[in-house]
């Protein structure tokens, strides 16, 4: 409390008590006025007139009383009247602390031990100023990741734009010495415009995705007919790398409800991220099995295990691991971003674990939709 507030309450003690003496000195007085000289009313009321005089002769017998009595009303008054006004107070302080906090110190807080009777509103208040710092928080992030998203496809487009521009032009001003040097020219122009339009295609499927509202296209299916026809668009590629791909169904059959072109995207990507990246892999297991009202698919690979601090980046748009080497490799580093959307948009859930053994990605998916099938009946 400060020193004028002190000096504020002091003087309203002051204040209370001298007007609670004035009244108690005016109320004796008027009683002796009533006995010594009765006005004409009481005089034609005997009743009410010894009332007056009973009250007077008590008073004068237990004086001592009554101003005992006087005294600690006086008191009890001023108490409540310095409470009400010391609340006042405290009520200012926190009123100015919450314009100090609007006025962009966010990192402030109100003190909730210093605030009396108000603990609960200061509670109440740091909570909503603490919610609503961490919406703006929340905020910032999502304008700074768009930002990253439009540098990063900025640097992914530009990078082939200049190859295409590059060798377009040495063509445009005839430097090429024989038609199978324009040809190469034009081939490379070629496959960098292709490997835009992947980049392109897979970042608009990724803001697709990203909408919660996106619909899905529902079907029930069997998953173990299913994996096998994606594993076996593999198989060419698998024998190649000298990786063998199986599927194990721990429940036969195991039939899903799931949006099919979505979620073969998904293993799409698992399957070749396990051959592309899976350094040193012999084998690819794909697992399913049913878990109460989910399934559990999991993606494993023994190949070069994932350092943990990039397990929890993978599925971050644009991410790599170890950017050069993967580079190589043509991907966009959308593919987990987008599997891991598709997943949530089926209501289910995508990790990764990655050790000395081997690296596996672990899906679960909810064996129906149920909150979205009058949107499949709708469709
Ligand atoms: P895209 O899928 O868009 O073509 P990408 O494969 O590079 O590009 P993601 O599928 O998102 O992108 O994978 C992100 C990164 O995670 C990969 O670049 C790779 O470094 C790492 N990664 C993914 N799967 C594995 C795996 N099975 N083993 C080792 N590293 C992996
Ligand atoms: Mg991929």
């Amino acid at each position: 409390m400060k020193s004028k507030e002190l000096s504020e309450l002091i003087f309203e003690g002051v204040v209370t008590l001298t007007i609670v003496y004035l009244l108690y000195m005016g109320m004796l007085m008027i009683l002796a006025r009533l006995v010594s000289a009765p006005p004409v009313l009481l005089r034609q009321m005997p009743s009410l007139r010894s009332v007056v005089l009973i009250v007077d002769a008590f008073m004068s017998i237990y004086r001592d009383i009554f101003q005992w009595i006087a005294a600690i009303f006086a008191g009890v008054f001023t108490w409540w009247r310095l409470a009400r006004r010391y609340k006042q107070m405290q009520l200012g302080h926190i009123l100015d602390e919450l314009h100090y906090i609007a006025a962009g110190n966010f990192d402030y807080r109100i003190d909730a031990n210093n605030s009396g009777s108000y603990v609960d509103v200061v509670n109440s208040i740091n909570t909503l100023v603490e919610s609503t710092v961490e919406a703006m928080e929340e905020e910032r992030k999502i304008e700074q990741s768009k930002d990253e998203l439009i540098t990063n496809v900025s640097h992914d487009i530009r990078t082939p734009l200049t190859s295409i521009i590059g060798y377009l032009g040495l063509i445009e001003a005839g430097q090429f010495e024989t038609n199978e040097e324009a040809t190469r020219y034009i081939h490379i122009a070629y496959t960098k415009a292709l490997q835009m339009k992947v980049l392109v295609d897979d970042l608009f499927e990724y803001t697709r995705v990203r909408q919660p509202t996106t619909p899905l296209l529902l079907k029930t299916i069997n998953l173990g007919h299913f994996l096998e026809q994606v594993a076996a668009d593999y198989e060419l590629e698998s024998r190649k790398r000298n990786v063998e791909i199986e599927v194990f169904l721990k429940t036969d059959p195991l039939m899903v409800e799931v949006d099919v072109d979505k979620i073969a995207r998904v293993f799409n990507n698992l399957i070749s991220n396990a051959l592309k990246y899976g350094h040193g892999a012999t084998w690819i297991h794909i697992e399913a099995e049913k878990i109460g009202s989910e399934v559990v698919i999991a993606v494993k690979n023994n190949g070069e295990r994932i350092p943990s601090k990039a397990l929890e980046e993978v599925f971050g748009r644009f991410y790599r691991v170890e950017n050069s080497r993967s580079k190589e490799t043509g991907g966009t580093g959308l593919g987990l971003a987008i599997a891991q959307s598709i997943v949530a948009l089926h209501g289910g859930y995508i990790y990764a674990e990655s050790d000395e053994k081997e690296t596996k990605f672990v899906l679960h998916l909810p064996l129906e939709q149920k909150g979205k099938k009058e949107e499949k009946a709708n469709a």
